[in-house]
């Protein structure tokens, strides 16, 4: 009986030219490990092709290869484990060996190919030469052009995929049982539990203000095969339900009246980077922009694990948007400015000349807290009284509400907000264009209703708006 290995959802790629090997290895290592194959794309395509690929045109052997590598892309996403016949970089190699691709076709599969080498357990090179060269009827005739694929897949490999996943099996192991016994060993290494190898690796990846088709491709990606993700508490439910099941849900954030902690980056991330998990550390907006994601990067960097930082769509730029408010437009706002209102004033910027005060729009993060406090700084910083400002909640969401006044009006037109629900003020007057532009109209929601109740008792905003909600009625934000 085969032997339990201690992984349980390896993700395994071998490779090698025309006969070294691979398939059998392959069949023999899946069916051992109880995880399915993806066979090689290029063997099916060859088999089912009539045209010798090194006859093709340039531009359709360029569009042949490309369609392969979107073909194993998809196999690989597919599946949460698997041993594959050819790793993602043979795609670089087979485009290198046709020489068929533009450079910047060629730069951009590179740079995927290396990307999907990085999601790999284990990478196994079969030696070249070791085994008798045996035709397969869809490869060259000629064993030296299998030794020049072999040589620009080895130095793809060493260039680029980790050393500690990829293993070249030994020229001195040839037949198959010998082989698989070596490979075992290797994977059983890798992998004890209670000694890992492999590297953690955290992501601090921009989840955008919360729709998730805002997210850039790369983080769509990362969250489809991360082993955790450690998300902020205003990472949207619909976002949230992008999760794929096999992935930890891990809520890590913090919110103001949380209190302080005694960590910046959160304990339990680094504790499953430390295991060698691929860690998502998603976070609202841009993990830059208000965001502490360097603070995060630091302490990564300090404990020696790997990091990389995918921007995000913040929320200025999401709330804007979808809300109709042009951040700069011409003969109004040539300028734009992202504050934090959760400071106190000294730390605020506020050296603006009054001129220049009316041709910006200013954007206040986390400002409804102290949105009275807020919007009477603001009138005493040179901007004038009848500035338009609009607060826009829950903003990109189901659940976006828009409050309209002006610096004067607005504290009066908002009621009390619970903590949960993410709020951004915009200042200037650029937010006379929403009457034009405004074009995204949620369904109207309880919390439309609520609002608008809460906005009509406009004299009383500290009543709690929840208790005022009881019939909805026409509303700005949530027509
Ligand atoms: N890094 C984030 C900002 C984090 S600070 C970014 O780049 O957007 C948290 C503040 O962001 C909230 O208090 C709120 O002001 C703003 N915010 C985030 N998501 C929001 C949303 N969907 N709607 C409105 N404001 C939002």
């Amino acid at each position: 009986m085969a032997e339990p290995m201690p992984l349980w959802s390896p993700r395994i790629a071998i490779c090698g030219s025309a006969s070294t090997g691979k398939t059998t290895l392959v069949a023999a290592l899946a069916c051992d490990l109880g995880v399915p194959c993806i066979d090689e794309e290029m063997r099916a395509f060859l088999r089912s092709s009539p045209t010798d690929l090194a006859q093709l045109p340039a531009s359709e052997l360029q569009e042949t290869l490309l369609g392969l590598w979107h073909q194993r892309r998809r196999n690989e996403d597919a599946l949460p484990a698997f041993v594959a016949d050819n790793s993602a970089i043979d795609f670089a190699a087979y485009a290198l060996y046709y020489g068929c691709l533009s450079a910047s076709s060629r730069g951009v599969l590179l740079t995927e190919a290396a990307k999907y080498l990085r999601r790999y357990d284990a990478i196994f090179l079969l030696p070249w030469g070791v085994l008798p060269y045996e035709q397969d009827g869809v490869r060259a005739p000629n064993q030296d052009l299998q030794l020049r694929y072999q040589l620009l897949l080895e130095a793809l490999l060493h260039r680029y995929a980790d050393p500690e996943t990829l293993h070249v099996v030994p020229e001195t192991l040839s037949a198959p049982h010998e082989r698989m016994q070596w490979v075992k060993a290797k994977l059983s290494h890798a992998f004890t539990l209670n000694a890992p190898t492999k590297k953690g690796r955290v992501y601090l990846v921009g989840a955008g203000p919360g729709d998730p088709d805002l997210l850039t491709l790369c983080a769509a990606e990362l969250v489809q095969h991360a082993d955790v993700i450690a998300h902020d508490l205003l990472i949207s439910p619909e976002l949230l339900a992008r999760v794929p099941p096999h992935a930890e849900l891990l809520p890590v954030g913090r919110r103001h009246g949380m209190g302080e902690t005694d960590y910046r980056l959160h304990p339990a991330v680094l504790e499953r980077a430390k295991a060698g998990k691929t860690v998502v550390r998603l976070k609202c907006g841009d993990p830059l922009l208000f965001g502490r994601g360097a603070e995060e990067a630091e302490d990564l960097r300090s404990a020696g694990i790997p990091f990389e930082i995918v921007p995000g769509i913040t929320a200025a730029l999401g709330a804007a948007s979808y809300a109709g408010i042009p951040l700069t437009h011409r003969g109004k706002s040539s300028q734009l400015l992202l504050v934090s209102g959760h400071q106190r004033p000294p730390k605020r910027v506020r050296n603006a000349a009054p001129d220049s005060v009316q041709e910006r729009t200013t954007v206040l993060y986390m400002a409804a807290r102290r949105l009275a406090a807020n919007l009477a700084e603001m009138q005493s910083q040179g901007y004038s009284s009848d500035t338009p400002a609009a607060l826009v909640l829950s903003a990109t969401t189901p659940r976006q509400h828009v409050i309209c006044g002006t610096l004067a009006t607005l504290g009066r037109l908002v009621p009390a907000l619970p903590a949960e629900i993410p709020a951004i003020l915009f200042v200037g007057s650029v937010i006379g264009l929403r009457s034009q532009l405004a074009w995204f109209e949620p369904e109207q929601e309880a919390l439309s209703a609520i609002l608008l109740r809460a906005q009509q008792c406009s004299t009383d905003a500290a009543v709690p708006f929840v208790q005022q909600a009881t019939q909805p009625v026409e509303s700005e934000g949530g027509r």
